[in-house]
């Protein structure tokens, strides 16, 4: 097959030019970095266990009512999803202190929160991803007050969902990052979910002893990274039939 033209290619996907106009196929790489690329390295089958819980979760959420870019899987691991407008924000909903809220308020990790907490960053490597008021977002103009809105309500739904979801698998969602783009339909446009959900971008916690079970194994040289992506799909009821060791490459499009 002719190789598709590249749009993109972020740290942990790339994304290719999709058989339709308004698609495109996202490709999940085994490549991890943390810490705005400063720690760079491999987690062997990585890929293809977030295209499976990617699809898992975006479908679960799309029948319940919130509007993803998912449309489907095409192979172990690429997706076909809508093209959209990605909004320059990264929405982190919290559900317990981790990561850089314990760091920033001194708050110690495992800590429960008086209630679920979002925050927005601007979206921009450079400058690391910065937290920012909802003020920026809006004066800025990277969303109107209007489509900020609606990408707080669908948050907050996607939490309360999720949470649920994976409190049944003996899993906490301690925290998680999201994103949004618009999406264009006959001159309408429609805030969607954008990106993926998967152990890159949440924090899972086991109920019962606390132990990690998400990318930051791999930050923090904890071991056993490969294992704990796997066992969150085990968890899921997803993991791939063949196991994670595909043949490498994107040209498996069917
Ligand atoms: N996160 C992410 N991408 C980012 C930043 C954060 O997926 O660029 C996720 C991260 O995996 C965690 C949550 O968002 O589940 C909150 O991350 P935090 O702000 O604590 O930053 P970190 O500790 O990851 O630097």
């Amino acid at each position: 097959m002719a190789r598709r033209r590249q749009i993109y290619e972020g740290k942990a996907k790339v994304l290719f030019e999709g058989p339709e106009p308004g698609t495109l196929v996202q490709y999940f790489k085994d490549d991890a970095t943390a810490f705005n690329n400063k720690k760079k390295g491999t987690i062997t089958g990585k890929g293809v266990l977030n295209n499976r819980i990617s699809e898992f979760l975006m479908l679960r959420l799309g029948e319940m009512g919130i509007p993803t870019h998912f449309i489907r899987r095409l192979n172990m691991r690429e997706q076909l999803i809508r093209q959209v407008e990605i909004i320059p924000v990264e929405v982190v909903v919290r559900n317990v202190a981790a990561g850089s809220l314990s760091q920033r308020l001194g708050i110690p990790e495992g800590s429960a929160l008086p209630r679920s907490i979002v925050e927005y960053c601007y979206k921009n490597d450079e400058l690391n991803d910065p937290l920012v008021a909802e003020e920026h977002v809006t004066a800025f103009g990277w969303a109107t007050p209007q489509e900020l809105d609606e990408i707080l309500s669908l948050s907050l739904r996607i939490n309360d969902y999720l949470s649920g979801l994976f409190y049944g698998t003996g899993l906490r969602l301690v925290d998680y990052k999201l994103e949004f783009g618009r999406l264009w339909e006959n001159d309408q446009m429609r805030i969607v979910l954008a990106d993926e959900i998967s152990p890159d971008s949440c924090r899972l916690w086991d109920v019962e002893t606390n132990e990690k079970l998400d990318k930051d194994r791999f930050r923090r040289d904890l071991g056993s990274v490969e294992e704990a992506y796997q066992e969150v799909a085990r968890r899921l009821g997803i993991l791939p039939e063949s196991g994670p060791n595909d043949v490498p490459g994107s040209e498996t499009l069917q």
